[in-house]
Order: C-alpha cells, then sequence, then structure tokens
C-alpha cells in the first residue's frame, strides 16, 4: 500500500496529497465527503472554500501575499487552481469556488499516484514501519478522530474554540502613553498598559455598548467559557464589570507619577522578539470596523496597526509549541504531522502552506531522508515560528503577518517594509532550493 496516507481533503490535505505525488511517491488521500459533511462543508468536491471566495491579497508586498509567491515557486496547486480560476478583485486574489475546487479535485484525480478514497476515518492507525500519516481534517475535524487525536496529545493541548484577542504591532503604539509594569511587580516584565482615566473609560464602555457584531453561525454554541468572555458580553453585564475584569488597574500604578488609573488595558509580549502585543482579555466578536474604531480611542492606541483583529470561533486546533516539532511532526507520534489549519495557523493560504511543507516532510520522512525546515525570513518559517516558538500558555492561531518574521536588524522606513520583505523572502528562497534537493 501507499507510504503516505493522508486523512481530510482540504486545502491543506489537498496540497500535501500533490507535493508528494510530485516528489515520487504514492499517497492515498481519505476524505468524508460526500457521505459526512461537517456543518460549513457542502459541496462534493475536494478542496472546498468554505467561506469567502477570497484567498486575500496577491501583492507580493503584503505578507498573505509574499508566502503566495513562496507557494507559486514551490509549484502549489492550490496557487495553480486559484490562478486558473480567479476573478477580478482588485489587488486581492478571488476565484470561482466551484471551478476552484473541480479543478483541484481533478488534478488529484487524475495523478496516477494518488488514490482517493471516500470515507470517515475516527480512530489514528497504529504506527507501522515505514509509513507516514499526515492530519489535516481541519476545524471541524469530525467528532471521532478529534477524541482520538485527544487522547494521543492530552486533551489539553486540543482545543474546540479560538477566543483570539487583538495583536498590535509594537511600532504602532505610542511610547509617551503606554507605560511598561507588571501588577504587583516592581520590574517592568513583560507588560505594557495604556492608562484610561474616567472620561476615556466612560467613553469606551459607552461606545463599546453599542458597537455592532459578528453574527454567530448556526453551529456555533453562544455559551462562552467564563474565563474568557468576549468584552461587550462582560460590558452588557453593568458598568464597572470591566473595571474588575480584564481592565482591573490594581497594582499597575504609573512608575514615575505613581498615579492610580481608573482603568487599563494591559498589553503582553507576543513574541520573543517583542514586535506584537496582545490585548490581554480583549476577545472579542465585534466587527472588525468596529474594533478598529473603539480600540483606536484607548489612549496609547490611537495609531494602533493590528497584526490580527479579535474573533471567537468553532475552531479545532493543536496546541502546537507543546505538541510540534518544526518539522510539523508530532513529538509523542513522530511517524504523524500535522497539516493545515488543526496545526493552528488562521486561514486558506495559511492552511495550504502548513499542508504544502507537510507534504515535502512527509514525503522526506516516507522515504528515508531527513525533513526541511524552510528558512527564517520567508513566510513559511514565519508560520513554523508561530507554530513552535509562542509562549504555549497564550497560544491562538495566526494569520500570517510580518510581526512572525525575524526583527529588523536596524529600522527600515515604513513604506519600504513590505518590498524589502518580499526581497528578503525569494533571496532566502532561492539560496534554499538551491542547497536543498525538495525531491
Ligand atoms: P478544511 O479545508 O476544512 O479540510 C478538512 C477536510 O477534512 C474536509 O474536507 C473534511 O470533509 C475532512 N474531514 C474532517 N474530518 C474527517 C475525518 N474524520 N475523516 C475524513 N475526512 C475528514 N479562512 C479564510 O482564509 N477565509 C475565510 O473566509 C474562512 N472562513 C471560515 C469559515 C468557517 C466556518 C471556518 C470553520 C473556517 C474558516 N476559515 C477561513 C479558516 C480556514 O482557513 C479554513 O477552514 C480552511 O479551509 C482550513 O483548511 P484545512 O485544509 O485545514 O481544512
Amino acid at each position: 500500500t501507499e507510504p503516505v496516507v493522508i486523512i481530510g481533503g482540504g486545502l491543506a490535505g489537498c496540497e500535501a496529497a500533490w507535493q508528494i505525488a510530485r516528489a515520487g511517491s504514492r499517497v492515498r488521500l481519505y476524505d468524508m465527503k460526500p457521505h459526512r459533511f461537517s456543518p460549513a462543508h457542502g459541496s462534493p468536491d475536494l478542496a472546498e472554500l468554505v467561506c469567502s471566495n477570497s484567498l486575500r491579497s496577491n501583492d507580493p508586498h503584503a505578507a498573505v501575499g509574499l508566502l503566495k509567491h513562496e507557494m507559486r515557486r514551490l509549484q502549489s496547486l492550490i496557487m495553480q487552481a486559484a490562478d486558473a480560476t480567479a476573478v477580478p478583485a482588485g489587488k486581492a486574489l478571488a476565484v470561482d469556488r466551484a471551478r476552484f475546487s473541480a479543478t483541484i479535485t481533478a488534478a488529484l484525480a487524475d495523478h496516477p499516484r494518488i488514490t482517493i478514497v471516500r470515507e470517515e476515518i475516527n480512530d489514528l492507525p497504529e504506527p507501522r514501519d515505514g509509513r507516514v500519516l499526515i492530519l489535516a481534517t481541519g476545524p471541524l475535524t469530525s467528532e471521532a478522530l478529534a477524541a482520538a487525536l485527544a487522547e494521543l496529545t492530552g486533551s489539553a493541548r486540543l482545543y474546540f474554540y479560538d477566543a483570539i484577542a487583538p495583536i498590535i504591532h509594537h511600532e504602532s503604539l505610542d511610547l509617551s502613553i503606554v507605560y511598561q509594569k507588571s501588577r504587583y511587580d516592581d520590574g517592568p516584565g513583560d507588560y505594557l498598559n495604556c492608562p484610561l482615566d474616567h472620561r476615556s473609560y466612560e467613553r469606551f464602555i459607552t461606545e463599546l455598548a453599542g458597537a455592532a457584531c459578528v453574527p454567530l453561525r448556526e453551529f456555533e454554541d453562544p455559551k462562552y467559557f467564563e474565563g474568557c468572555l468576549p468584552i461587550e458580553v462582560i460590558r452588557a453585564r453593568g458598568d464597572n464589570t470591566l473595571r474588575f475584569g480584564p481592565m482591573k488597574p490594581v497594582g499597575l500604578e504609573h512608575p514615575q507619577t505613581g498615579a492610580l488609573p481608573y482603568a487599563v488595558v494591559q498589553l503582553r509580549k507576543e513574541n520573543r522578539q517583542g514586535t506584537l502585543y496582545n490585548m490581554v482579555g480583549f476577545q472579542t466578536k465585534l466587527t472588525y470596523p468596529e474594533q478598529k474604531r473603539i480600540f483606536r480611542l484607548i489612549p496609547g492606541l490611537e495609531q494602533a496597526e493590528f497584526a490580527r483583529l479579535g474573533s471567537i470561533h468553532r475552531n479545532t486546533f493543536l496546541r502546537a509549541p507543546e505538541v510540534l516539532l518544526p518539522s510539523l511532526q508530532l513529538r509523542c507520534r513522530p511517524d504523524i504531522l500535522i497539516a493545515g489549519q488543526l496545526s493552528g495557523v488562521e486561514g486558506y493560504v495559511e492552511s495550504t502552506a502548513i499542508g504544502l511543507l507537510a507534504g515535502l516532510n512527509g514525503y522526506r520522512l516516507a522515504t528515508g531522508r531527513a525533513p526541511l525546515m524552510p528558512p527564517p525570513g520567508t513566510g513559511l518559517g514565519a508560520l513554523i515560528t508561530h507554530l513552535t516558538e509562542t509562549d504555549p500558555r497564550h497560544f491562538q492561531p495566526s494569520n500570517i503577518n510580518f510581526g512572525l518574521f525575524p526583527p529588523w536588524p536596524k529600522k527600515v522606513p515604513k513604506r519600504l517594509r513590505g518590498s524589502t520583505r518580499a526581497q528578503q523572502s525569494d533571496e532566502a528562497l532561492t539560496d534554499w532550493l538551491a542547497t536543498h534537493t525538495i525531491d
């Protein structure tokens, strides 16, 4: 039988299958459709886009555009199909979703080294000599398989919802207002604080009370965990509830003046480089435009640039920094690689990119070669950094953004940052391709 087996024929699983077959190995790809559909899937074709038909920016100077460019250079099937079925959408790459999925399904079905099996897999097979398994069952992995994965990794390491707080680029903070201090701690610590006086707090909660939220989808359960309630839900409980919850000022006196603010928004360092800061406890279902408008009312955040905005979704994903190796192998079962959204990335393009890397490494492991790691400075490398180097206690899925790239050795003007990143990624990938044989 085939040396590589993939479970899940979504964006990641299809890309992985293509890379493996292209490199020269036979591969078996399972998907439960059309016998069973997740609550968001509905087409019998593989690589279904479950919501928007946009793969976001196609501009190579934007982080997600740069990632697409790298994937094209690595012969991505998903990118080929997206380019072939694109519909006009300005700077974005949007596709005719039916043609997109049909093109991918046909390419895989026609490939002599790929076998597609339409079957739900309910259990993780035992390890077998020389066989590699790639799990790519996505954010709505079926219950039985999710239970098997939770048993393997420890149930505390598999999540079923993400509760994402916004992340801000450090360089966009007003450092004349924001100050460093950890609660109850004299040292500076990893926290920054945005102080609110009575008036700015009143204004903030008034705007929050009237703000528009994203409606829940019918399969999303509006019961939230008490420990990570959306801020708008906390706000609805009373005018002072936020001030006694995530905006509590206790222990956060200004280190110079000693003044205790009326309320505080804490920002926690999101990555080791300190280029990104997370708004502590600010998970939310406010619409994106409302988040930008209302959060920029907070002193110190007037010019905030968001690397990611807040959201709360049904989403199955692993606490990657604890369970994954940089090769995407599970630490506890190195014969299993995790691909797609299940790994802890977010988005169509990012899920596909992790499928591509899992495919390359699945092939290499099945043929007795060492796995490959994408180079730093590339979008692919940045995604692996997110999965393996984030503090596991605060790990949440992430889209690609420039805050995940290595910090600048010296300051680069804002208008040149995208083009410089694009050039560096291109060069790093060229060197990598010259020194590593992918297949
Ligand atoms: P999927 O594309 O979901 O593929 C997983 C596949 O595995 C499916 O085909 C499924 O049938 C199969 N499967 C599951 N369990 C089993 C099993 N036990 N046995 C066999 N097969 C199985 N990202 C964006 O960029 N833009 C969006 O607009 C967007 N909207 C989203 C909307 C929703 C409701 C959700 C849940 C996510 C959304 N995402 C969006 C996030 C994410 O990027 C997509 O879900 C993306 O499709 C993930 O790719 P994937 O390959 O990891 O999983």
